[in-house]
């Protein structure tokens, strides 16, 4: 055991035992883990006692907070009931069976059928597999690549990070896959010409993306995935008449769009989908983290009328759907959404986020009193902030400084988590969070800028 940490610890069996995701673990085997012990509301404690408000809930998914009675009653009753059974081979059960009505219900006009997973990397994964079964049964097995967009999250499995244009995620993995492609990250504060209004660099990426499906050749593409607001991306909203262009694209060269819902679904953006906020016509929707409030693992992909046809067609032939996990539909996963869905129905969920995130996002634009604030936008209870190191020319932020390390810090110190991505920090806070708890973050997020900034 590492002696840095007091013998037979948990810090020290953690080190000792356990490989964590996304972090260094070199630097781990000194940094030991922080292990969080409980929850309040929307603060999360660690076995130190420490309270933090984390303003991008765990990750993207504690909706509900860190701790919940209600629905831990529900996991409980139906583990006494049925706590695990599949829904292979025609087998269902009573509360996936549930959830699924409810999520069409839900659903925008055209999506017509639920399948359940584990993750959104699962969901998005399934979704690119349904995509290439959808031009199979057309006749089009050769239109098979897939477009995301550079700087995107979709996930980890080797589908779903493929997709993504996080390049520092493909390095060593041998990734992405070769039918993959990445346009333009659209960051219209970051890369937009002088004098170029949002319209016009929306047309911009609209024509990158025409110009890339001509290069690639139309016969080859076949779906472009996309957040309605890039999470991960660093809580990035798509410049203004951005997604009426890119659809006009898609629909021009028959390629699906693929609309990743896992951090904007269920509210986040101030209506109930992203694809309502900017008008997505989505052929597959997918969805996590909040579907649970982030108590349980499950996703799920939202179909739409022409690839559940495609479907239906190709298992007809077949003689199966040929695809599933073992815990597909759980059936506690399945309950603790549907009481989710619930609880999202009496907090009226969407106004709430819009009513609550327009205050969060008044108080952050307050933050442009300090230079290195170049940028704040955000939708509904989602924003985002660009730090430069000068406002007026854009010059970008010199992250080799360390001063976004330093930043954490001085935010962990106030007992504040931040969720920073390169220069940009992201905010999307519980939806239970209250204007006086908004007020704390700013409490707290203020001094912590001046003394990172400060020692810079
Ligand atoms: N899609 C988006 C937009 C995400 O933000 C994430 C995770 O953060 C994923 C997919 C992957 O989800 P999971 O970590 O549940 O596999």
């Amino acid at each position: 055991m590492n002696d840095r940490f007091k013998p037979n610890s948990l810090a020290a069996r953690d080190v000792a035992y356990a490989v964590h995701p996304q972090t260094n673990l070199a630097e781990h085997m000194t940094s030991g883990p922080v292990i969080m012990e409980g929850g309040d509301g929307v603060f999360v404690r660690d076995d130190d006692g420490r309270a933090y408000l984390d303003v991008s809930s765990g990750l993207w998914c504690s909706s509900l907070g860190y701790a919940n009675e209600r629905l831990a009653r529900v996991a409980y009753d139906q583990m006494c009931r049925l706590g695990a059974y599949h829904t292979f081979r025609h087998h269902s059960n009573e509360p996936s069976i549930l959830l699924a009505e409810k999520l069409i219900e839900m659903a925008p006009e055209g999506i017509s059928k639920v399948l359940f997973q584990c993750s959104g990397s699962e969901a998005n994964d399934t979704a690119i597999k349904l995509v290439w079964y959808y031009f199979a049964a057309k006749g089009q097995p050769e239109k098979c690549k897939i477009i995301g967009r550079e700087r995107a999250y979709h996930g980890t499995t080797i589908a779903s990070n493929s997709v993504s244009g996080k390049r520092d995620m493909h390095v060593d993995f041998n990734l992405p896959l070769s039918m993959f492609r990445h346009t333009e990250f659209p960051n219209y504060f970051r890369f937009h010409q002088e004098g170029e209004s949002e319209e016009d660099f929306a047309t911009r990426m609209a024509d990158a993306l025409e110009n890339l499906i001509l290069d690639e050749g139309p016969e080859t593409v076949a779906a472009f995935f996309a957040e309605p607001v890039m999470g991960a991306g660093g809580a990035v909203l798509p410049p203004r008449t951005y997604f009426d262009k890119i659809q006009a694209v898609l629909d021009r060269y028959d390629v699906l769009l693929v609309a990743d819902e896992v951090i904007c679904g269920f509210g986040r953006t101030g209506n109930m989908w992203g694809t309502e906020t900017y008008g997505l016509k989505p052929d597959i929707m997918t969805c996590a983290k909040a579907l649970s409030a982030g108590m349980m693992p499950i996703s799920a992909l939202l179909i739409g009328e022409r690839v559940h046809e495609a479907m239906l067609s190709q298992s007809e032939k077949l003689g199966n759907f040929a695809h599933g996990f073992t815990y597909s539909g759980h059936p506690v996963s399945s309950a603790v959404a549907l009481e989710t869905l619930r609880i999202y129905e009496e907090m009226d969920v969407a106004r709430r986020t819009r009513e609550v995130g327009g205050y969060m996002i008044e108080q952050l634009r307050s933050l442009y009193d300090y230079d290195v604030v170049g940028d704040v936008n955000g939708v509904g209870l989602i924003a985002g902030i660009e730090l430069v190191s000068d406002r007026e020319s854009r010059a970008p932020l010199d992250l080799s400084s360390g001063v976004m390390a330093r930043l954490d810090r001085e935010a962990r110190s106030r007992g504040l988590i931040l969720r920073l991505i390169g220069e940009r920090l992201a905010f999307a806070p519980p939806f239970i969070i209250t204007e006086p708890e908004i007020d704390e973050m700013m409490r707290r997020l203020r001094p912590s800028l001046e003394a990172a900034f400060a020692k810079a």
